[in-house]
């Protein structure tokens, strides 16, 4: 049995929860996760779970095998699907979000003309890279700090709230700092330090799925973020590894309405990295929006051949354009009318 404590657990609470599981005959194990106390009982208390449950100080109760059950979701019990908002964007809601910018942060005047670019285009978010996890020390691995003053006069400039990767524990400040959205990169799915340090943050998350990870790893990641006290995660297929070797990799886009029967969390998709080539971006990208996608992140540069980083999966703004006018097109088809923001916000989700 693990006993999920609330954040504002007091001293007395946790005392009076531990001397419960003493008195099921069973000694209590007590680790922190994020803001959290967890308190790990053996199985032979399980029985018991529905009185420690009623204890004050008490968020949740699990029995059975450890694994992603805040991220697991419970459609037949009636729970909501989480919405996520960044900026007046909102993850999970009625409109499929796009998100758009480069690969990297590459300097001031470009970044500003692509954020300018990709708004006019209609993208609901700025996306760009300050850090960059490259496979080779010698590529270009981002502009760091400045990176991210860029990023904010970006978004002082065009209204755009932007996402940013962080990929390592002694950035999350930093980067909290900065960022309307939190990325953890594939290569940082499994990197489990760094999911618990964003756990701790109150920013939106987008996790993106490791490129040989299983959807059970993936939401297990999720897990750790939501352990933390984080409820606002957005989960991202970015394309997986397989025998393929015409694209870059290929996207999963079963996992799309797999993962939303699995949880309350919303999802999108990334075609510019599943695919790694322009042409394939477009149709992609339709087809998340047709598989139930709450948004679509692609690489946008006003100068694509340019492009420090990627250059090969990055679109035109004029092609972004046609992309965010085939959502409108998909979410109106498959979504219904439109509704007013308030009604949005409150009704049920599709
Ligand atoms: C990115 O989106 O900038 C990126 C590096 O993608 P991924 O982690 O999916 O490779
Ligand atoms: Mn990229």
């Amino acid at each position: 049995m693990i006993v999920l404590c609330r954040p504002d657990l007091t001293d007395a609470q946790r005392e009076r929860i531990l001397s419960g599981v003493r008195g099921l005959g069973v000694t209590p194990h007590v680790r922190t996760e994020g803001a959290r106390t967890v308190v790990e009982a053996p199985a032979s208390a399980d029985a018991a779970c529905c009185e420690i449950e009623r204890l004050a100080g008490v968020d949740r109760v699990f029995t059975g095998d450890a694994g992603a059950h805040l991220a697991t979701w419970d459609g037949a019990g009636g729970a909501e699907r989480t919405r996520v908002r960044v900026g007046t964007a909102e993850f999970g809601g009625r409109d499929t979000v796009l998100v758009a910018g480069p690969c990297a942060v590459e300097g001031r005047d470009v970044l500003l003309e692509i954020a300018h670019a990709v708004r006019a285009a209609g993208a609901h978010v700025l996306r760009g890279g300050a850090f960059k996890p490259r496979t080779s020390p010698y590529s270009f691995r981002g502009l760091g700090p400045e990176g991210l003053d860029m990023l904010d006069e970006a978004r002082a400039a065009t209204g755009l709230p932007f996402v940013t990767e962080v990929m390592d524990t002694r950035d999350v400040e930093l980067v909290e700092r900065h960022a309307d959205m939190l990325q953890i990169g594939s290569r940082n799915m499994h990197n489990f330090a760094l999911l618990s340090e964003v756990g701790r943050t109150r920013k939106p998350v987008l996790l993106k799925r490791g490129m040989s990870a299983t959807i059970d790893e993936w939401l297990a990641s999720a897990e750790y973020v939501l352990a933390g006290g984080n409820t606002q995660v957005v989960l991202c297929e970015r394309g997986i590894r397989t025998f393929e070797p015409s694209s870059r990799n290929t996207l999963d886009l079963t996992a799309v309405p797999l993962v939303r029967e699995r949880t309350h969390l919303p999802v999108v998709v990334d075609p510019s990295h599943a695919s790694g080539r322009r042409s394939l971006v477009a149709p992609l990208a339709r087809a998340a929006c047709a598989a139930g996608a709450d948004g679509v992140m692609v690489e946008c540069h006003v100068r694509p051949d340019e492009a420090r980083c990627d250059a090969k999966q990055a679109i035109l703004p004029e092609e972004l354009a046609e992309i965010a006018g085939s959502l409108r097109t998909l979410d109106a088809a498959l979504r219904g009318p439109a509704r007013p923001a308030s009604a949005a916000m409150n009704g049920h989700a599709r």
